[in-house]
């Protein structure tokens, strides 16, 4: 990944088009939701993901990232793939899946980042329970967005949610500041030291997103380069937000 690592502090009119962004964003992703179910086509949620960001005029920053250029709009990964799964045309959706879809807006300069995880049919315990705790770890982490705090006390109340439940976090993927590009700072790993890290201020905005793994917190990434699998195979979630800092509660700013 390559990384901007600069802060920047944005002012009331980026934040209110950063909430823009992230109200697409989180219309793209009901869009998708609405269309889980068994037999559908992971290129076809993707397609439906599409319409709504170009309905809006907008394109996703996924889009060609990286290297291997990605080649759509969402990811969308399932069971023990954690995050970045390729959209494609041959895999279909089972009953009993763990999907987790990740969906980014460009609108107006701005950028809105936010995932989420979803069962298909009925869902083994395990995967209840997975779903349960990575959702209240990004709560967790939402809570300590506040002015004043440091990064790390979101990193730990992550950490700490999920691992006295069992279950573990990902060491090599984090949070991150957004704005203009997809990637600033500060960054924020799902583990970490309270009272460490970079202190929050108002108008900083980032990326909170707990990925959890059920039986370890070892990753790989398969041959196409981007699929990132847990190492032992077992289940996976991601639940992501992006989320303003302010003098008070913090906002939201991917919620629909
Ligand atoms: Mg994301
Ligand atoms: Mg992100």
């Amino acid at each position: 990944m390559n990384w901007a690592r600069q802060i920047h502090i944005k002012n009331e009119a980026e934040l209110k088009k950063m909430r823009e962004a992230g109200r697409t964003n989180a219309e793209a992703l009901a869009a998708v939701r609405d269309l889980l179910k068994p037999g559908i086509t992971t290129a076809e949620l993707n397609e439906a993901a599409e319409d709504v960001l170009k309905s809006h005029g907008c394109i996703s920053p996924f889009k060609n990232y990286g290297h291997p250029p990605f080649p759509a709009s969402i990811t969308v990964s399932i069971n023990d793939e954690l995050v970045h799964g390729i959209p494609s045309k041959k895999r279909k959706l089972r009953s009993g899946d763990l999907v987790s879809i990740d969906c980014g807006t460009i609108q107006d300069g701005y950028i809105g980042d936010s995932a989420f995880t979803a069962g298909i049919d009925e869902l083994s315990p395990t995967a209840v329970k997975l779903l349960e705790v990575t959702q209240g770890a990004l709560k967790a982490g939402i809570d300590k967005m506040r002015a004043g705090n440091h990064t790390g006390d979101v990193s730990a109340a992550i950490q700490d949610y999920v691992e006295s439940r069992g279950l573990h976090v990902t060491r090599e993927y984090t949070g991150h500041g957004v704005g203009r590009e997809m990637h600033e700072g500060p960054q924020v790993p799902n583990y970490g030291v309270i009272g460490s890290g970079t202190l929050l201020r108002p108008g900083m905005t980032i990326a909170l997103e707990p990925m959890v793994l059920v039986g370890t917190a070892e990753t790989r990434v398969l041959p196409d380069q981007w699929t990132v699998v847990s190492a032992d195979g077992s289940l996976t979630a991601h639940f992501e937000h992006t989320v303003a800092v302010t003098e008070g509660e913090p906002i939201l700013l991917t919620a629909l």
